[in-house]
């Protein structure tokens, strides 16, 4: 059965998470603080750790950071509400997922379940052209966009909702939708760091370019019109 870490100095909440993934069968071990949880993440192969990111002696934020410098293992950011920026940057420090405290486990549980299953599924390669448009290029198969054959550097869940709107051109994905695209599973509730990644989108590739390649559709989300 997968071995699962939880970070979380609050003991109420990390005992309730225990009890409730050993009720579904999953080992679990448990680190009250940031230095405690690197040591056990490092010391063992955990199928899935879940990380709290407000901890004493080291941030979550830093314990993923030095986590990604050894280990690939899966992690669960466990974040406040009103959080966005500490979900974006923990998504580019290379977390797979987050999560809102407070939750419901039903809602962890169905989250654990999508990222050991991606853990275990070795995606079947298709090879595809490079996508095209307003000037802009994108490599699905090099995972590289470039702009008049100037490199963009973008990160891995930039990357994934610019593929999800050149994909469909002309078609209006919502918020909602490119959150599924960028985090690997059917996104429901709060999509708003969307906002923050088309943001992140604009600056590093319309305003550095001057190109109008992405449309805000008021109050549904974003489109790259033909
Ligand atoms: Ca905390």
């Amino acid at each position: 059965m997968a071995r699962i870490l939880v970070v979380e100095d609050e003991a109420k909440i990390a005992r309730f998470i225990e009890l409730e993934l050993s009720h579904e069968g999953y080992e679990v071990d448990k680190a009250e603080d940031g230095r405690a949880g690197l040591e056990l993440a490092l010391a063992h192969d955990y199928d899935l750790i879940l990380l709290d990111i407000m901890l004493p002696q080291i941030s979550g934020m830093e314990v993923l950071r030095r986590l990604r410098r050894e280990k690939a293992t899966p992690v669960i950011l466990l974040t406040a509400r009103d959080a966005i920026m500490d979900k974006v940057a923990g998504l580019d420090a290379g977390a797979d997922d987050y999560i809102t405290k407070p939750f419901a486990i039903e809602e962890l549980l169905a989250r654990i379940r999508v990222s050991l299953k991606r853990r275990n599924s070795s995606a079947a390669h298709v090879a595809t052209e490079a996508l095209v448009s307003h000037g802009v290029s994108l490599d699905v198969d090099r995972h590289e966009v470039s702009v008049g054959g100037e490199p963009v550097e973008l990160t891995n869940r930039e990357f994934e909702i610019l593929h999800a709107l050149m994909a469909e051109p002309g078609i209006v994905q919502t918020r909602d939708k490119l959150a599924s695209a960028a985090l690997g599973y059917d996104y429901i509730g709060e999509s708003n760091v969307i906002d923050v990644y088309i943001r992140q989108l604009r600056s590093k590739i319309d305003d550095r370019f001057g190109v109008k390649l992405i449309t805000t559709v008021r109050g549904v989300g974003y489109v790259i019109r033909d």
